[in-house]
């Protein structure tokens, strides 16, 4: 039985923009490698995983983030 192939950590880059200063800003998630976590951009979209996290603004201190985008970080070949 192999088990390290399965070992990676999946990291995410998400872009959410300040639905009031409208900065944007680049923030990285690592979601947990367990059997039904989110393995590509849809999945993380469709998943609960993301409306646990908490949004504040650096400039402004607006609380509400508004997300426009999602890519996955490729590992290091
Ligand atoms: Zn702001």
């Amino acid at each position: 039985m192999q088990m390290e192939m399965s070992r990676e950590v999946r990291i995410f880059d998400l872009h959410i923009r300040c639905e009031n200063c409208l900065r944007e800003y680049l923030r990285a998630v690592e979601v947990p490698n367990v059997d039904d976590a989110p393995s590509d951009e849809d999945e993380l979209m469709e998943s609960g995983f993301l409306g646990s996290l908490r949004f504040s603004c650096r400039r402004c201190e607006g609380t509400i983030g508004r997300l426009f985008g999602v890519s996955r970080r490729r590992p290091e070949a």
